[in-house]
């Protein structure tokens, strides 16, 4: 599963949407992984501060800091 989705300052952020609307991503997602870095991004399934991943293979995507992944929080999200 790829997280997409966050909370900043307390609103829901969807990553994709965002950036889409944006003409220069490559300089966004660096500014995006400057403000994950002093946690600015929160996973909206169980708080924990997330940074931004971005690669060649994978689009860009949220990644808990610690742990691998919330699947057992967020089980209830995805029906
Ligand atoms: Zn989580």
């Amino acid at each position: 599963m790829i997280l997409q989705e966050a909370l900043y300052e307390g609103n829901h952020f969807d990553l994709r949407v965002y950036l889409e609307s944006k003409s220069d991503t490559k300089d966004e997602i660096e500014q995006l992984k400057k403000r994950a870095e002093k946690g600015a991004f929160r996973c909206p399934y169980c708080d924990e501060t997330l940074i931004v991943k971005s690669g060649d293979i994978r689009e860009e995507h949220f990644a808990h800091r610690h742990s691998k992944s919330c699947e057992v929080n967020c089980s209830c999200f995805y029906y």
